[in-house]
């Protein structure tokens, strides 16, 4: 119940469609005692010859004196009661699903909001699956909390009147029959107890299903070259099985529930009936008052059974809640600190002071690092996999925050700056260029979202990505599929290159860019991407050594550790680990021995630049053989 208010909250922007449903109701609840009254006057004043009650006297009373008129009008008038009562209805049903599916609607998207800002530290631990689950299929339980509130009233209001009614009626039946009110309570108290555990288990297993289904989704070229669909298939059915089996134990004690109380309150009808017999033999009550207090008896039952069952299936949406707000709950550790500042087209001047870094669960993943880019500088990045070199790069647009250290940019701590506008000034290409699904104009303006389509073909050419995409039958309307489908892995990394010229940052984080492309294809992108770098410091991520190439300085990464430092000349003056990789990146093995007239050739070529020093470049299969 705790979450009762914070879920009130998002009632608010609807307080008026909330106080009309309400009114609505208290009018349906109205009618619903109105009900039976037709019945009782033609059972006892039409039939009999009972007088027709004080009430109704003004309405019908110069009706009164002619039977068959009197039957008329009352017949016509149950009937137009329930066409009002139908009516209502209608109108209700149609305030009450724009409140809950605005409710829903705002809830959700707070939810998605939330998610957006959690830190890439959050997303490393959660399966998508699950917080897909949490964000679109939870969020119902919200507005399904206070529309089941509103019946809940009703109910409670509807129960009151008609109890009220009842005693006018007959006192003792009237008490008789909430003899059952102290089975219900005690029933539903057990049944919660007992049914929150389950509920839990349940939302658990049926969140997994979705995480199952969306990993396959995401992984299905891998599914069909591995021909592993009927692995996926059963390990979805073996896990849909046991969320069905829980499910059904769930259901099953949910319509037992609903039996007990159902049958507490038939026992409790049979009861009122009993004395209520008794009582016409007596000769205290007439057979239409009997008709009247039986079906206030079944309308009594009809609000208890509702209050009963709506507290049972609320547990469904309170533990529903409980995801949704756990989810809202969990605080971005990545966030703005209180005085933060706004940055504006900074000179991209950076540097690391003593960072050490640890990903949750693991060693240390950066130890010590220490260096400094001036603005515009190209500083490349390289050392075995696993070194920590992606780590580094993704330490400066804080995707994740050092445990120890410092990284300033032009000389500001980078956790005193706003955020937002920290990454805006950051342009980063990924080995694996993911698109939106949508035009390629549309993914190209993801860069800058107010560009306009002239902005979009300059960064487009830019990037050498506008003759291929003119040569496309749409051009730049052509739809790219999700994450890109469609499109060519070299294709799709020009258009992520287009889309970092156009958000032109200063700063540009390149990791391992053209790591997955073909050479021909890598030399028109290593030209893109030289215009991109030109004027902007640059961190480039590379493998082969060659496509870093005109850096002014490498940092060579070893186990979590800068190991070397300088320019290319120094490193390979040094001998050590980059001397190394550049040999085994240089060597042909058929002529093996002539990794140091290589290195002379590069260090010495004709431009006397030690940038053009290119080594030759070895297939990825060479470069295992080694
Ligand atoms: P590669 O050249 O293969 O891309 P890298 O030098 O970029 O490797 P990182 O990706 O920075 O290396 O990873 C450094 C270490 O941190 C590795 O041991 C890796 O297993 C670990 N690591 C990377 N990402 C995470 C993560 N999200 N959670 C836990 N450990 C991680």
């Amino acid at each position: 119940m705790r979450y009762l208010p914070r879920v009130l909250r998002y009632l608010r922007p609807f307080w008026a469609s909330a106080v009309t449903s309400v009114a609505t109701t208290v009018l349906l609840a109205l009618f619903a005692l109105l009900g039976p009254w037709p019945l009782k006057i033609l059972f006892d004043s039409v039939l009999a010859d009972h007088p027709i009650p004080g009430p109704v006297v003004p309405i019908l009373g110069p009706l009164a004196g002619d039977k068959v008129t009197l039957m008329l009008v009352v017949v016509a008038g149950g009937f137009g009661l329930t066409l009002l009562g139908n009516g209502l209805k209608v109108f209700n049903s149609y305030v009450e699903t724009r409140l809950s599916q605005g409710m829903v609607l705002n809830f959700r998207s707070d939810l998605f909001r939330h998610a957006q800002r959690l830190s890439l530290a959050y997303h490393d631990r959660r399966r998508s699956g699950t917080l897909i689950f949490a964000i679109n299929f939870q969020a119902n339980s919200a507005s399904g909390l206070v529309m089941a509130l509103l019946p809940l009233a009703q109910s409670a209001l509807t129960l009151v009147g008609m109890f009220w009614i009842t005693y006018t009626l007959d006192p003792p039946l009237a008490v008789l029959s909430l003899s059952v009110v102290p089975f219900l309570y005690l029933a539903v108290g057990h049944y919660v107890s007992r049914i929150q555990p389950r509920l839990r288990q349940v939302r658990d297993l049926e969140g997994e299903s979705l995480s199952i289904i969306h990993e396959a989704v995401s992984m299905i070229r891998v599914i069909l070259a591995f021909c592993r669909e009927e692995h996926e298939h059963s390990r979805f059915r073996r896990q849909g099985a046991e969320a069905v089996d829980a499910r059904v134990g769930v259901t099953v004690r949910q319509t037992a529930f609903s039996l007990f109380v159902n049958t507490a309150t038939a026992a409790g009808t049979a009861l009122v009936l009993g004395f209520g017999v008794h009582a016409i033999l007596q000769g205290r009550l007439t057979a239409g008052e009997l008709l009247v207090v039986l079906s206030y008896v079944a309308s009594i039952y009809k609000p208890l059974e509702t209050i009963s069952n709506t507290i049972g299936s609320l547990q469904e949406r309170f533990i529903a809640l409980e995801m949704a707000f756990q989810l809202l709950d969990t605080e971005p550790q990545i966030r703005d600190a209180p005085r933060a500042v706004a940055v504006n087209h900074v000179r991209g001047e950076v540097v690391y002071e003593g960072v050490n870094f640890t990903y949750s669960g693991r060693e240390k993943t950066l130890e010590g690092i220490s260096f400094s880019a001036r603005p515009g500088e190209i500083i490349g990045v390289v050392g075995p996999t696993g070194a920590g070199k992606s780590t580094l790069v993704s330490l400066l647009p804080r995707f994740y925050d050092p445990s120890s250290g410092t990284i300033r940019l032009d000389g500001q701590d980078i956790r005193r700056i706003r955020l937002r506008s920290l990454r805006e000034q950051i342009s980063l290409v990924l080995q694996e260029p993911l698109l939106f699904s949508g035009s390629i104009a549309q993914n190209i303006m993801y860069g800058r979202l107010n560009a306009t389509m002239d902005d979009v073909m300059e960064a487009a050419r830019a990037a050498n990505a506008h003759d291929f995409i003119e040569a496309l039958p749409n051009g730049y309307d052509t739809p790219v599929g999700e994450k890109g489908v469609g499109l060519s892995g070299g294709e799709r990394q020009r258009i992520s290159v287009a889309r970092a010229f156009l958000k032109d940052a200063p700063i540009l984080v390149l990791d391992e860019p053209t790591s997955s492309i073909d050479s021909r294809t890598e030399e028109v992108i290593l030209d893109a991407l030289d215009r991109l770098m030109s004027g902007r410091t640059t961190f480039m991520i590379a493998h082969r050594l060659s496509t870093i190439r005109r850096p002014d300085r490498i940092l060579v990464l070893d186990r979590g550790r800068i190991v070397e430092q300088g320019t290319v000349t120094e490193l390979l003056a040094l001998g050590g680990l980059y001397a190394r990789l550049w040999e085994t990146q240089t060597q042909v093995p058929s002529a093996s021995g002539n990794g140091s007239r290589d290195r002379e050739n590069a260090t010495t070529s004709p431009s006397g630049h030690e940038a053009e020093a290119r080594p030759k470049i070895l297939s990825p299969f060479q470069e295992v053989a080694k």
